[in-house]
């Protein structure tokens, strides 16, 4: 039974890595992700896993620490998970790549939060969050995505969801026009 005997097998075989993190008491709210070691730069620190939900009509709910990952579509964390105690920071130490990498923002000592900016993977309208996270630049009530200044999506834009960036919303509306001109002068007639 099996492929076992596969040539292909053997690179496909999923790489386990040990865990960075441990789940410990947090600074900012109950429990956190706390790095067991350093970590560089651009670094991995986990993959958000768990059962992707999709809303089909406009009665849409979510829980906390859901993941946005598309117009109407959140990762809810696997039970048990790090996904379930990745807390929000204002100055956060982490953010993501792609669909659901957590990458560090900068360099990491161990015993650091991995917190991120939920702003950057959340564009429901009508999402906001009181917030206590005690950075200096808190800014109290975290709003969604399209309320941000467009410097903060800036300074971001590499620790941005990628459906967000698929959007474009970072761009202003003269630099969307200026970019949807440049598509339509490139095209070859
Ligand atoms: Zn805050």
């Amino acid at each position: 039974m099996g492929n076992s005997s596969s040539p292909t097998s053997s690179a496909t075989t999923k790489f386990t890595q040990m865990k960075k993190y441990h789940i410990g008491k947090s600074n900012i709210h109950g429990k956190g992700i706390i790095l067991d070691q350093d970590i560089k730069k651009d670094e991995t620190i986990f993959l958000f896993l768990g059962r992707e939900i999709i809303f089909t009509s406009g009665n849409w709910f979510y829980g906390p620490n859901w993941l946005q990952i598309g117009y109407a579509k959140w990762i809810k964390p696997k039970p048990g998970s790090a996904g379930n105690y990745l807390n929000h920071s204002c100055s956060p130490t982490a953010g993501i790549h792609g669909k659901n990498k957590i990458v560090a923002m900068r360099n990491l000592k161990k015993g650091e939060e991995v917190t991120i900016d939920y702003a950057l993977n959340e564009t429901y309208p009508l999402w906001h969050m009181q917030c206590h996270c005690k950075a200096k630049n808190c800014r109290k009530v975290v709003k969604p995505y399209q309320d941000m200044p467009s410097w903060r999506m800036k300074k971001y834009i590499k620790y941005t969801s990628q459906y967000i960036l698929d959007m474009k919303m970072h761009l202003s509306w003269k630099e969307y026009i200026a970019l949807k001109t440049e598509k339509i002068n490139n095209l070859k007639i």
